[in-house]
């Protein structure tokens, strides 16, 4: 096929897909689009890659954190680019240059500029900030970028999942061992430190069918990348994990205990068919923060599943005394930790009250780590960090280690599912182990301050 065949094809394509889709939500001919992405949530990932595919095109992908992928990338139309976190958005910094010299036009979405991005915007003005969910619009906004208007910040509509939801390309980045998907979107607890954006506080679920038919194509370990499950239906719950089980596949997933265990038949089902649950730990000191995941509802009527209990440390609030108190929590009940430094991300409602008085230490987002210190507390950095080693070395026993393998060979449906259980069990609560000897604090000379007031 000669090049304008080609076109004339693309052409073709999309005057197809305009007509069925009765908007503009094109691309046009010319359009090559490339996607930058920084530990991309591969969902989101997946979704653009499935977007843009429908209009006939490849995208490429390149890592922002690789000077030597973006140096490799060849000059084109648009670059979108996915921020997530503090630390992709210092990376952009550090390297936008070389990305503004390689695409025409910036398009920057993710969890970042739909906290702040009045904010992004000021500092890329040359580029177009794309706020919440952006599947329905991402093809106009591509579109709006190639014809020349820049500046410009968007805001998506809500999609509605259940009648719109474009089930990803699984064929994108297919080396994990899981497979991530998502049953729905949205969080009504309203934590302080939460970042994702406002218009995630409404609880949204996906048509189970559609669901299922994703499933049916994938992979057996399933990882639910939902902020939190157990606000759904659990008619809903029990149709998918009934599923998975029928199939012999399995899930990793986040969510709030509670919920789960008063419906004695999830519970039932989550034991059979989930690996591991992330939860929150209550910290009593912590109360304002709405932390509401508890996870000390698991211990009482703990299932076979692999549970792991996130907690902060180094918040203001906390002292030396009320940390060891917290590690004391974690020993004597045999929990699972996933311990993080406090580090709410800018625009979240916490961040925005320590800057007010001045605790919040730094501008540089390469410390948002989840191990260095961000914010001030009494106890000084120093002393903070020691405590965050002490806990990690210090909140699990090896006896605990082996009391949680022995629950698990007893509670698993499978060996299969007890292996995968003990395997995970083991890695998380060795690698606690680890950070509490060796923690790699940033490098300095990577360091670069942003300020974006
Ligand atoms: S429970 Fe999790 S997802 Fe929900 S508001 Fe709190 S931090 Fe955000």
């Amino acid at each position: 096929m000669t090049d304008m065949a080609q076109l004339h094809r693309k052409e073709q394509i999309a005057v197809l897909i305009r007509k069925k889709i009765t908007q503009e939500n094109i691309l046009t001919p010319s359009t090559i689009a490339k996607w930058i992405t920084y530990r991309g949530v591969d969902i989101t990932d997946r979704i653009i890659t499935t977007q843009i595919r429908k209009c006939d095109f490849e995208p490429k992908v390149y890592e922002l954190s690789s000077k030597r992928d973006l140096k490799g990338a060849d000059n084109s139309q648009a670059a979108l680019i996915s921020i997530n976190d503090p630390i992709a958005l210092g990376y952009l910094v550090t390297n936008i240059e070389m990305i503004r010299a390689k695409f025409k036009t910036l398009i920057i979405g993710g969890q970042i500029p739909s906290l702040i991005p009045q904010k992004i915007s000021k500092m890329f003005p040359y580029a177009n900030i794309f706020v919440g969910e952006c599947e329905g619009s991402i093809l106009r906004i591509i579109n709006d970028a190639i014809d020349g208007k820049t500046g410009q910040i968007y805001t998506a509509p809500i999609v509605d999942l259940k009648n719109e939801y474009i089930i990803p390309d699984a064929t994108y980045k297919p080396s994990g061992i899981m497979y991530s998907a998502e049953l729905g979107r949205g969080c009504t607890h309203g934590c302080s430190f939460c970042g994702m954006p406002p218009s995630s506080k409404k609880v949204r679920i996906r048509n189970p069918e559609q669901v299922i038919e994703e499933l049916d194509r994938v992979g057996t370990r399933i990882l639910f990348v939902d902020p939190n499950i157990s606000l759904y239906p659990p008619e809903y719950l029990e149709k998918i994990f009934g599923y998975l089980e029928k199939k012999g596949k399995f899930w990793t997933g986040e969510g709030s205990s509670k919920e789960l265990i008063e419906n004695p038949g999830i519970w039932d089902l989550m034991s059979r068919t989930c690996i591991g649950f992330l939860t929150g730990y209550e910290d009593p000191k912590l109360v304002e923060l709405r932390g509401k995941k508890n996870g000390f509802g698991v211990l009482e009527q703990m299932n076979g599943a692999f549970v792991l209990n996130s907690a902060i440390i180094g918040h203001p609030k906390q002292d030396e005394n009320s940390l060891l108190e917290m590690a004391k929590v974690f020993r004597e009940n045999n929990l699972t930790g996933v311990f993080h430094m406090y580090a709410p991300y800018p625009g979240t409602r916490d961040f925005e009250t320590l800057k007010k008085s001045g605790s919040i230490l730094e501008n540089n987002f390469f410390r948002y780590n989840r191990h260095d210190v961000v914010v001030n507390t009494e106890m000084g950095i120093k002393k903070t960090r020691e405590i965050f080693r002490t806990v990690n070395r210090t909140a699990q026993t090896i006896t605990g280690t082996l009391k949680e393998i022995l629950r698990m060979i007893k509670n698993s449906s499978s060996f299969k599912l007890a292996f995968i259980r003990i395997a995970s069990v083991i890695g998380i609560r060795f690698r606690n182990y680890m950070m509490g000897y060796k923690i790699k604090y940033t490098k300095e000379e990577i360091i670069v301050p942003i300020e974006i007031d």
